[in-house]
């Protein structure tokens, strides 16, 4: 799994994607604040564990990566695009 994180909620945590897919090196960085702390980790080790992840999760989304089922880990957007769809850079709507 290529989502890796640098500081703890609650606070400021930073994020490092990368794309999974072989051969590809893209990768991105971001930041979001997240308020809420992760759940005991007694009680909950794995939402505590991926606490951080799973605010993440929907931003992720939102930038066009996909979270690859089966262990592959994350694909950057160009990567998650079927070639079929993909369109020539000179190529009008
Ligand atoms: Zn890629």
């Amino acid at each position: 799994m290529s989502l890796t994180t640098d500081g703890r909620a609650p606070g400021p945590v930073r994020f490092f994607l990368a794309c999974d897919r072989r051969g590809c090196q893209e990768r991105i960085t971001f930041d979001m604040v997240i308020a809420e702390p992760p759940p005991d980790l007694e009680q909950d080790l794995f939402g505590h564990m991926l606490h951080e992840a799973g605010h993440a999760t929907p931003y992720i989304k939102e930038l066009g990566w996909i979270f690859i089922e089966g262990g592959e880990g994350y694909w950057c957007p160009d990567c998650a695009t079927p070639p079929s769809l993909r369109h020539a850079p000179d190529e009008e709507e």
